[in-house]
């Protein structure tokens, strides 16, 4: 057992919604530990740690039964240390439908957090050349608002995708970092099979570590392991209603072959964009690195293509899906894209198509499909009220999987506001 008066509250999971919900409670004053499967090592931008945290079959790369693949990270930061940093604006309107206010949280992480688009000087000219050729043909596509502290950020530089090593993209690990110094127990590696509920009250989690299992002991806890991992946790734990019709945010990436773009293949994805919010999709620009290019091209059977990386522009086309499925006692992923969600994506592959042929590109191609925002797996209004809160008094929930609608936006900029107002409402009530 880990200490186990000492905490105030154990927080399971250290992407945007635990992370934010750690630093809010620990900068209170509150003892937390925040509990990880993932490791805490320092952010190096390499390949080999992204692989390690979001590329291991099974664990972080789950395939569905139609080998769409489905990617989460498994690593201190959660699958925020590998996202594209798009700060979304939330749909505010959305979570009120459900009793969930947080327009003062959405004002305050604004202020709190960088959301500029980039400075014309860190975007990439492959995504450059993909805005001119849109808005040529009509579009109203534009730079998109970043996590991302471009002071710190560097030309040219393409390891945000493997886990920005210069601090500039915001991340939950530097919630993480600042919850540490506010006093809160990191235990990394340490994978939470259930909660603790002995006479309907919590008690605290069941944990295992290099194969043994032990306990954390605290009177309130908060899951945040994410759209995969909570679902599990509860089920696990006798919490009923979870893992079922959720989203997962369906894409392909649309890719074409153009002459060499000096510079090119070396930028920040998702700088800029389009929301086709009628059609149900997004598109944005998505150069990846040289290595993801390759896996892309092996899953799209485009051998042929493996060494075009500086000369292939990339869109992606993120749908947003219809609730279905339904998760496995151990978190596989079992659902198929439906036909009118395959339409939405055929719709987009179209009109990326007609841009990237106006910005000069031959042979073009589609990636198979991908998903990287599983959620709406423990639902507001079915699993858990608007405070969060479970049935059982002092177990909470705040992650992607908190989500009650089809989605299809990245939702990091929510779940910061979502772990903001538990914060606050756990501070109000204890
Ligand atoms: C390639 C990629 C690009 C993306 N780009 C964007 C973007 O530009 N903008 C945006 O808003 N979103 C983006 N996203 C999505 C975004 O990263 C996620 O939606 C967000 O991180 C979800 O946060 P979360 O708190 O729900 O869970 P996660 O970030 O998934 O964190 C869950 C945490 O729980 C831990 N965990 C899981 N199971 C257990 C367990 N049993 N015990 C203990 N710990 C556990 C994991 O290790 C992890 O740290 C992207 C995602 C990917 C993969």
């Amino acid at each position: 057992m880990i200490n186990s008066e000492a905490y105030d509250a154990i927080v399971v999971g250290s992407g945007p919604g635990g992370a934010t919900v750690t630093r809010e409670l620990s900068k209170a004053g509150k003892k937390i530990a925040l509990v990880d499967w993932g490791r805490h090592k320092p952010l190096k931008g390499n390949m080999i740690q992204a692989v390690l945290s979001i590329g291991i079959p099974g664990k972080s790369l789950l395939f569905t039964p139609d080998f769409a693949a489905v990617f989460r990270g498994i690593i201190s930061g959660g699958s925020s240390v590998f996202y594209y940093g798009t700060a979304f604006e939330p749909p505010i309107e959305l979570f009120k439908k459900y009793g969930v206010d947080i327009s003062k949280e959405v004002m305050e992480v604004g202020k709190e957090l960088p959301t500029q688009p980039l400075d014309d000087s860190l975007v990439g000219p492959m995504a450059m050349k993909i805005m001119h050729s849109a808005r040529e043909l009509g579009y109203d596509w534009k730079k998109l608002p970043k996590f991302i502290y471009q002071d710190k950020c560097k030309t040219e530089c393409w390891r945000c995708s493997y886990g920005c090593p210069h601090g500039a993209k915001w991340s939950g690990r530097l919630f993480v970092e600042q919850s540490l110094e506010n006093g809160a127990d990191l235990i990394p590696g340490t994978r939470v099979e259930k909660v603790l509920i002995e006479n309907g009250k919590v008690v605290g989690v069941e944990i295992k570590k290099n194969g043994r299992k032990s306990r954390i002991e605290a009177p309130l806890v908060v899951i945040s392991a994410g759209g995969i991992g909570s679902p599990v946790i509860l089920n696990n734990s006798g919490i009923e209603g979870t893992g079922k019709d959720f989203f997962f945010d369906p894409l392909i990436a649309v890719m074409g072959t153009t002459d060499r773009i000096p510079g090119g293949g070396r930028e920040i994805p998702m700088a800029t964009g389009i929301h086709m919010e009628e059609e149900g999709y997004l598109m944005t620009d998505m150069t990846m690195t040289g290595t993801l290019f390759r896996a892309f091209n092996v899953g799209a059977l485009k051998p042929q293509r493996l060494f075009s990386h500086d000369r292939t522009l990339t869109i992606m086309v993120k749908a947003r899906d219809d609730l279905g499925g339904s998760l496995t006692r151990r978190g596989g992923v079992k659902k198929r894209i439906s036909q009118e969600d395959k339409n939405k994506l055929n719709k987009g592959f179209e009109r990326a198509r007609e841009i990237l042929k106006k910005a000069g590109a031959r042979d073009i191609y589609r990636s198979m499909y991908l998903a990287a925002h599983p959620g709406g797996t423990v639902k507001i209004g079915e699993v858990v009220d608007s405070n969060l809160q479970t049935k059982t008094e002092n177990l909470y929930v705040c992650d992607c999987s908190v989500i009650p609608e089809a989605w299809g936006l990245p939702p990091t900029f929510s779940l910061v506001a979502l772990g903001k107002r538990l914060a606050r409402h756990i501070l109000d009530k204890n």
